[in-house]
């Protein structure tokens, strides 16, 4: 066996070290806060996936413990793209994991409670962060 190394496989040993130190201590998932199923097996539902708060494709690091949480399999899929914030807001507004949104779905929900521009107004109401620019 040639003893290569890349980027890739070196990444991959240091993100299972991750996953088995965050499994092996993880008692409830980060998205819903039921119990994790430690005997669940995937690709069941409720076994446990470690999830970026973060995702991937929002540019979340998966090797940063801080942007990495336990999660059932199925709060994992429903989240999908959103950061855990996001997703926690759509679950206080009335989601459920076990109905997947489609993004129109989860932007018509989120929208009004992050802010609103007052009619005839150049104030910005919302509360939450971000700069957000006069529409038009
Ligand atoms: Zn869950």
């Amino acid at each position: 066996m040639p003893s290569k190394t890349n980027a890739h496989n070196a990444n991959g040993h240091r993100r299972r070290q991750l996953v088995d130190r965050i499994k092996a201590t993880a008692t409830h998932c980060a998205l819903c806060d039921l119990p994790l199923n430690p005997d669940a097996v995937t690709p069941a539902l409720d076994s446990t996936e470690i999830d970026e708060d973060l995702p991937r494709v929002r540019g979340g690091n998966p090797l940063d413990p801080r942007n990495t949480v336990p999660m059932h399999r199925r709060c994992n899929r429903w989240k999908s793209t959103m950061t855990l914030a996001e997703a926690r807001q759509l679950l206080a507004l009335g989601a459920t994991v076990h109905e997947p949104l489609n993004r129109a779905q989860r932007r018509a929900m989120l929208q009004p409670s992050v802010g609103a521009w007052e009619t005839g107004a150049s104030r910005w109401t919302g509360t939450q962060g971000g700069t957000p620019s006069p529409p038009g």
